[in-house]
């Protein structure tokens, strides 16, 4: 089921009468979600991700905008109504309760011609409970359950009504960082072998990037970009988005272009042919320098960290913005004893933005 958002707007009023501004949650909010999609909602805390679910699942009105499952208009159409299973970061389970009697109570309030009996209620949900691997786990209540399990079950259990559209809120957040690795896998599969659209909200860009078809970027309540994790690593539009993805982060530096070339501090580092003289972020991945004796950026060496795989030289220079350079080289490469190190950078990892509104500036290849 597609799920499309035209011009969806959030506007809180302000809690305090008199002197309180209104809250733009979400701002004119246009996307496509796939059919049979993952997409991952992702932005730092207070960006409007949860209020955009919420808005999808019925739980809060749109103060303007449409939304349409298909060609079905819901905008106006109450929660039960929507066919969506919602995920929550904490798995609000209850506890006096089985994890059958759990994953089965949303189907005892199903009526009309919708209602099932209780083979067929029960059939239901062995069949999730096994989609998610916890049917030897049926019997038990939910505070004998780990993390992870609790976290299946619900998952389970907004599943078992067979929703169009499955909605996950940091759904992983209450796990420690091996289970969220495993548990972001299964609900990869879990959302493979059913195909339910699912959007997928989450801070964590490195759990979106692993996990999603495309991302949403999103700052303030306003859409940053929209693409497949790698095209948009590889081809940021702004300076927040470049910065948002990636571990280590990108290196920004404070730089200018004149005469055709790109200038950080005193070093010319690139040809940037037809770009006017202005002044410019210049960002360059960890993965963007290459050590180079003969290399036109000049920078202070203050360690080396070996990361099995990879080595990465940290380095200062005056012009950049982050305390620290990291630069990630191969492991084979032999970094000097040397105070100072020079680097050449990769064309297609460096990136410019104008300093005026931080959009990035292309580059001919
Ligand atoms: P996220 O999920 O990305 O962390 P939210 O969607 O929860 O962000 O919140 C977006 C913005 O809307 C924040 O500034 C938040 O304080 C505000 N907000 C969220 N819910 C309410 C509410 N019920 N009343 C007023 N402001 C709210
Ligand atoms: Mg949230």
């Amino acid at each position: 089921m597609e799920v499309r958002l035209e011009n969806l707007t959030k506007v809180f009023p302000s809690r305090n009468k008199k002197s309180g501004e209104e809250v733009v949650a979400v701002n004119d909010m246009t996307i496509v979600i796939p059919d049979g999609k993952l997409v991952g909602l992702l932005g730092p805390s207070g960006c409007g991700k949860s209020t955009t679910l919420y808005m999808i699942s019925g739980l809060q009105k749109a103060t303007g905008g449409k939304i349409f499952f298909g060609e079905d208009d819901v905008t106006n159409l109450s929660p039960e109504n929507r066919g969506v299973g919602l995920v929550f970061q904490n798995y609000a389970l209850y506890p006096h309760l089985t994890v059958k009697q759990n994953i089965l109570f949303p189907l005892q309030n199903l009526k009309g011609p919708d209602k099932l009996s209780k083979n067929e209620m029960l059939e239901r949900t062995v069949e999730v409970a096994k989609l998610v691997q916890i049917d030897n786990l049926l019997d038990r209540k939910p505070s004998e359950l780990s993390g992870g399990q609790q976290q299946r079950v619900a998952i389970a259990r907004a599943l078992v009504k067979m929703p169009r559209v499955l909605l996950l809120d940091e759904p992983l957040s209450n796990l420690d960082a091996r289970l969220r690795l495993q548990t972001r896998e299964e609900i990869r599969r879990i959302q493979r072998e059913t195909g339910i659209t699912t959007v997928f909200v989450t801070h964590d860009q490195e759990e979106a990037m692993s996990i999603s078809d495309e991302i949403v970027i999103m700052k303030l309540g306003v859409v940053q970009q929209i693409g497949r994790p790698q095209d948009v690593y590889d081809s940021p539009e702004n300076l927040f988005v470049a910065k948002f993805l990636g571990t280590p982060p990108i290196n920004v530096f404070s730089g200018r272009v004149e005469n055709g070339k790109i200038y950080i501090g005193e070093d010319c580092v690139m040809e940037a042919e037809g770009v006017e003289d202005q002044e410019v972020w210049v960002g360059v991945r960890p993965e963007g320098f290459v050590l180079d004796n003969s290399g036109p950026l000049h920078c202070s060496k203050t360690g080396v960290e070996v990361m099995g795989r990879d080595v990465s030289v940290v380095a200062t220079h005056t012009a950049s913005t982050n305390s620290v350079i990291r630069a990630i080289i191969p492991s084979e490469t032999v970094v000097g004893d040397g105070d100072s190190v020079s680097f050449s950078l990769k064309r297609n990892k460096t990136f410019i933005f104008r300093k005026e509104d931080e959009k990035r500036i292309r580059l001919e290849k």
